[in-house]
C-alpha cells in the first residue's frame, strides 16, 4: 500500500503489524464522539506527517483562506472540526497500513472502496440524525481494511480476494469464507489494527455479520450504518445491479430516508470527490445510478469475454478451494482412521482399546463404576486359513467382528487386537451381567456357521473375563488385561469354546 506520506519508514511484514502508537492516539481523538477541537488538534500536533498533512490542506486553493496557517490551531479552526477529523482519522489509518505491502492487491482501487464506505456511512448517518455522522465515517473507512490483512496472510490469494469486492452482501462473506477461511471482517476484528479503534466502533464491526441488529443503543445503530454502507457500494462494485439496486432501495425505505437512491449515491460520490481531492488520493472517476444502472446493462448485454473469464476463474478456484476443503478433510478423517480403526475388521484398534481401559480404570475411583473386559481368541483358526485359504479366513474375521458388536450393547467398545485376538470393554457391567453377555457371544459364534462363498466353516471361540470394581486391588490396564489372559488360557487348557472368569484381587 503506498501513503502520501513518504516520510514514514515503510516496513513490509509478512505478519500484521500492530498500528504505530500515535496514528493510534490520533484515530481515537478523532473518533471520539466526546472529544474537543482543542484535544484533537494537540494530537494532531505530535505527528509531524499529519501536521504537515493538514497545513497542506488548509492552505490549498479549495479552501482560499486569504491568510497562510501556519500551525495545526489554525488549521482546525479554519478547516473546522468535522473536516480535520475526516482528514485526520483517514491519514492515520492510511499511514498505519502503510506498513502492510500486498503485490497483487491493487492500493487505489481498495482506498477508493474504503472511502466509499466512510462517505456511505456518513451521509446515511446524516441523513437518519445519527448523532455523530463522523463516527459512521471512521467505521465505514475501516470495514475494507481486513481485505488486505486477508491478501497479507494468503498473499497467493490477494488478487482473488480483491475480486470478490464485486460480489455483493452475504455473497461475499461466503465466498471470502470458502477462499480463505474468514471473511474480511472477522480477519479485521481479529487483528491488532483493530485496537486502534474506540471499544464502540470496534464492537458495532464485530456484529456487522449479526443480521439481526435491531436494537436501538449506539453500538447497534453503528452497525446498521455500517451495514448500509456496505449496500450502497455494491450498487457501485458488486453484481448483478439489480439485486444491488433493489437492495439498496429497500435499506433506504428501512431507515426511511426520502432521497432516493439516486440522490444519495451522487452525495456519496461528492464526498468521496472531496476526501480524495484533499488527500491527494487517486478515486476514479464515480457514475451516477443511471450510468452503473446502463454500464451493467451494457454489460450483461455483451459480456466481455476478459469478464467472464475473471468471473470464471474466480468460481473455478472457489470450486477448488471447496474441494480441496472436502479432500483435506477426508485426508484427515483417513489419518484419523489409520490411527484408530484395524483396517481389515473396520473395529478400534489396540491403541483405542488401550486408552479406553485407561478411561475405565479412572473412573472407577472417580464415580465409583465397575467395568468387564473379555479378550475373545479364536480356537483353531490356524486350521481354519490352512483348510479354507487365507482370504476366508480373513472373511471370517470380518463377521466375527460384527457377530461381536451385534452381540455387545452400543456403549460396549469391541476391538480387535491382533491376529484372531478380539478384546471387549464393558463399561458398568457386574461379573454376572458381564458373563451373560460373554456367553451369549460364545453361542451366537458357535451356533450360526460361518457362510463365506460356498463354504460353511464352524468357529468356535474361547473367552477370558474379568470384572473390576472399587473393591479390586489393580495397578494398572496391563493387570486388568493379564487376569482376563489368564482366564483364556483356563478356557484353552479346558477344551475351548468355553468363557473363563478371573478374579481380581480384592482389598481386606
Ligand atoms: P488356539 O485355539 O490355540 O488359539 O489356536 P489358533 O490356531 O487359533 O492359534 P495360533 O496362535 O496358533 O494361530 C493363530 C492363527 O491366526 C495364525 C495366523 O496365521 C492367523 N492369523 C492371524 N492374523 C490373521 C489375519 O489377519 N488373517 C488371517 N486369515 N489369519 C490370521
Ligand atoms: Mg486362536
Ligand atoms: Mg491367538
Amino acid at each position: 500500500m503506498s501513503t502520501p506520506n513518504a516520510n514514514r519508514q515503510v516496513r513490509k511484514s509478512a505478519s500484521i503489524p500492530a498500528p504505530p502508537a500515535a496514528l493510534a492516539k490520533v484515530i481515537r481523538a478523532a473518533s471520539d464522539p466526546n472529544g474537543s477541537l482543542q484535544d484533537l488538534g494537540r494530537v494532531c500536533a505530535q505527528d509531524a506527517g499529519l501536521t504537515v498533512e493538514l497545513l497542506r490542506i488548509a492552505n490549498s486553493p479549495r479552501y482560499g483562506f486569504a491568510d497562510q496557517i501556519r500551525n495545526v490551531p489554525q488549521a482546525v479552526v479554519a478547516l473546522g472540526y468535522r473536516t480535520v477529523r475526516a482528514h485526520a482519522v483517514t491519514y492515520a489509518i492510511r499511514a498505519a497500513m502503510a506498513s502492510i505491502s500486498v503485490p497483487g492487491f491493487d492500493a487505489n482501487l481498495f482506498w477508493e472502496d474504503c472511502l466509499r464506505r466512510a462517505a456511505g456511512a456518513q451521509i446515511l448517518a446524516e441523513l437518519v440524525d445519527y448523532p455523530d455522522p463522523f463516527e459512521a465515517f471512521a467505521l465505514g473507512l475501516c470495514q475494507d481494511l481486513g481485505t488486505v490483512l486477508l491478501g497479507l496472510r494468503l498473499p497467493h490469494l490477494a488478487t482473488s480476494i480483491q475480486a470478490l469486492r464485486t460480489k455483493p452482501g452475504q455473497a461475499r462473506i461466503e465466498a471470502e469464507r470458502v477462499l480463505t477461511g474468514r471473511s474480511h471482517i472477522e480477519e479485521f476484528v481479529g487483528s491488532p489494527m483493530a485496537e486502534m479503534l474506540p471499544p464502540d466502533l470496534q464492537q458495532a464491526l464485530g456484529q456487522v455479520h449479526n443480521l439481526d441488529t435491531t436494537g436501538s443503543d449506539r453500538v447497534s445503530s453503528l452497525t446498521r450504518l455500517a451495514i448500509g454502507a456496505d449496500t450502497l457500494a455494491d450498487v457501485v462494485q458488486a453484481w448483478p445491479k439489480d439485486a444491488c439496486v433493489a437492495a439498496a432501495e429497500e435499506l433506504l425505505n428501512s431507515l426511511k430516508i426520502k432521497e432516493t437512491l439516486r440522490d444519495v449515491l451522487d452525495l456519496i460520490s461528492a464526498r468521496m470527490c472531496d476526501l480524495g481531492q484533499d488527500l491527494r488520493m487517486e478515486i476514479g472517476e464515480q457514475l451516477s445510478l443511471e450510468e452503473v444502472v446502463a454500464e451493467a446493462q451494457a454489460a450483461v448485454l455483451q459480456m466481455s469475454a476478459e469478464q467472464e473469464q475473471k468471473a470464471s476463474r474466480l468460481e473455478s478456484l472457489l470450486r477448488k478451494q471447496e474441494e480441496a476443503t472436502r479432500k483435506l478433510e477426508a485426508h484427515n478423517k483417513k489419518l484419523l482412521d489409520l490411527a484408530s480403526k484395524d483396517p481389515l475388521t473396520g473395529l478400534d484398534n489396540r491403541r483405542v482399546f488401550n486408552r479406553s481401559l485407561e478411561t475405565e480404570l479412572d473412573r472407577i475411583s472417580r464415580y465409583d463404576q465397575g467395568f468387564s473386559l473379555l479378550i475373545v481368541d479364536v480356537d483353531y483358526f490356524k486350521r481354519v486359513n490352512d483348510t479354507h485359504g487365507h482370504p476366508a479366513g480373513d472373511a471370517v474375521l470380518k463377521e466375527l467382528a460384527t457377530r461381536m458388536q451385534r452381540a455387545m450393547r452400543d456403549a460396549d467398545l469391541v476391538a480387535r487386537l491382533g491376529g484372531e485376538e478380539f478384546g471387549a470393554i464393558l463399561p458398568c457391567t457386574t461379573p454376572t451381567g458381564a458373563r451373560v453377555a460373554a456367553e451369549r457371544l460364545r453361542a451366537a459364534i458357535e451356533i450360526v456357521s460361518f457362510d463365506i462363498g460356498t463354504e460353511h466353516i464352524d468357529v468356535t471361540v474361547s473367552i477370558g473375563g474379568v470384572s473390576v470394581d472399587k473393591h479390586s486391588v489393580i495397578q494398572g490396564a496391563d493387570e486388568v488385561v493379564a487376569l482376563a489372559d489368564n482366564a483364556l488360557y483356563e478356557a484353552k487348557n479346558n477344551g475351548r469354546n468355553q468363557v473363563r472368569w478371573s478374579k481380581p484381587p480384592v482389598k481386606t
